[in-house]
């Protein structure tokens, strides 16, 4: 790409927005951050817009909408201040923006995405759940829109790099992948003694500072779950082509099993503005500002096969990959719904698992062909009242 890329960053103040700047701050005459969005952090926000001049910035609500504007005027940031979800589909599709960063977490990033697929946009994907909840319509939109659809997740970005560049010949090629993950905090815990685990115990990642639902997601390595099917619609794989490895120093990101059995990784240090800066300069390479990664220094690596016991949400993820079109969709719904349940102290650790695999149970035969934004959303309600009926029934 030539010129200033101009870039939107959805959910600019989050754990994925702010490292996105810190690579943008390396590369001044590379990008111009022209959109920023984000739904808490107000007041980082009002930095950020102090800091990139962005020329439009959104938020969630019109009251939130009121109080930056009020701060920004005693800054110079000029931009434009806009509110709710529409705002987020129009920046995305913005026809000066060049490149969105979407790093919203959870559902809520897909109509947004959606609208950046359409309207031919490339498209720096960290908000994996859109995937897990479209994946069908997504991949489509993309094809249609002319998008350019590069991995952010690290996982789903290592094999990407690993992937032969002729991208037809991928099937041929490829026995299967090995999503590597760190086992998340709990990883040598005995399942039996998980019941009583605290918000802020689930939260401390051994190698990340990331979201609250996303730590929350490596403790119960549901994050895994969601990246399998991440990497089902990213890289167009059957159930049986994708497998989990558990490598706690997360120094291998993943890794491609050809059909010789020659075995294709990438490695680096743990720090997402690898990932990042490639997605960004894709297909160049420009400097991240990552450590490099010193071999002598390292000490072992270690890799073992998750205990399903321990971590019952990855069997539950490629059931429902297995199962009705829209069933990943209802499993991400009741993973959000759960997760804030426990966040929120109204259920145990042990029962976020439980929420998931009874709505994905409750809504059995409710699956089928999901065409529309509007039929995605549909399901993704149903499901999530489902799965309050169940936290309710497991609230403590
Ligand atoms: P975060 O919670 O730190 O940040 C989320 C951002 O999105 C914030 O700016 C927040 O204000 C905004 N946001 C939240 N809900 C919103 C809504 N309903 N509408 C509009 N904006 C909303 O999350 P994160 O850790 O940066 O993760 C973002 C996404 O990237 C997630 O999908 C996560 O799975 C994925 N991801 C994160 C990491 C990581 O290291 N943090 C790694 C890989 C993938
Ligand atoms: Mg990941």
């Amino acid at each position: 790409m030539s010129g200033m890329q101009r870039v939107c960053i959805l959910g600019a103040t989050g754990s994925i927005g702010r490292s996105t700047l810190e690579v943008v701050a390396l590369h001044p005459t590379r990008f111009e951050v022209f959109a920023l969005t984000a739904r808490h952090r107000m007041d980082e926000l009002a930095v950020l817009c102090d800091r990139w001049q962005p020329r439009y910035v959104a938020v969630g609500t019109p009251e939130q909408a009121q109080s930056l504007r009020r701060r920004l005027a005693q800054t110079r940031a000029r931009a434009e201040v806009m509110h709710g979800a529409r705002a987020l589909e129009e920046l995305a599709s913005h026809p000066e923006v060049d490149s969105v960063m979407a790093a919203i977490v959870g559902a809520a990033g897909l109509a947004p995405c959606l609208a950046a697929a359409r309207a031919g946009k490339r498209l720096l994907l960290a908000n994996k759940e859109a995937l897990v909840v479209g994946g069908d319509l997504f991949m489509r939109t993309v094809r249609q829109g002319g998008a350019t659809l590069l991995p952010i997740d690290s996982e789903h970005s290592a094999i990407f790099q690993c992937l032969p560049s002729d991208h037809t010949a991928w099937s041929r090629h490829i026995d299967h992948i090995l999503l590597t993950s760190s086992g998340g905090p709990f990883r040598a815990r005995e399942p039996e003694t998980l019941h009583d685990v605290t918000p802020e115990m689930a939260c401390a990642h051994p190698n990340f500072v990331m979201g609250r639902k996303i730590s929350v997601d490596s403790a119960t390595m549901m994050n895994k779950a969601l990246e399998v099917i991440e990497a089902r619609w990213l890289f167009d794989l059957r159930p049986e082509q994708m497998r989990v490895l558990i490598h706690p120093q997360q120094i291998i990101h993943s890794m491609v099993v050809c059909r010789d059995n020659s075995v294709l990784a990438q490695l680096g240090t743990p720090d997402m503005k690898v990932p990042i800066a490639y997605g960004l300069s894709w297909p160049e390479r420009i400097e991240s500002g990552a450590e490099r990664l010193e071999f002598a220094t390292l000490g072992g690596l270690h890799f073992e096969d998750p205990n399903p016991r321990r971590f019952p949400g990855l069997l539950l993820a490629f059931d429902a990959l297995r199962a009705a079109a829209g069933a990943t969709n209802a499993l991400n719904a009741a993973n959000e719904e759960a997760v804030a349940a426990f966040l929120s102290g109204a259920i145990a650790f042990t029962a976020i698992h439980q929420v998931n695999a009874a709505t994905l149970d409750s809504l059995a035969g409710a699956f089928g062909s999901q065409d529309t934004l509007e039929d995605l959303l549909a399901l993704d309600e149903r499901a999530r009242a489902a799965a309050r009926v169940h936290v309710k029934a497991m609230a403590r």
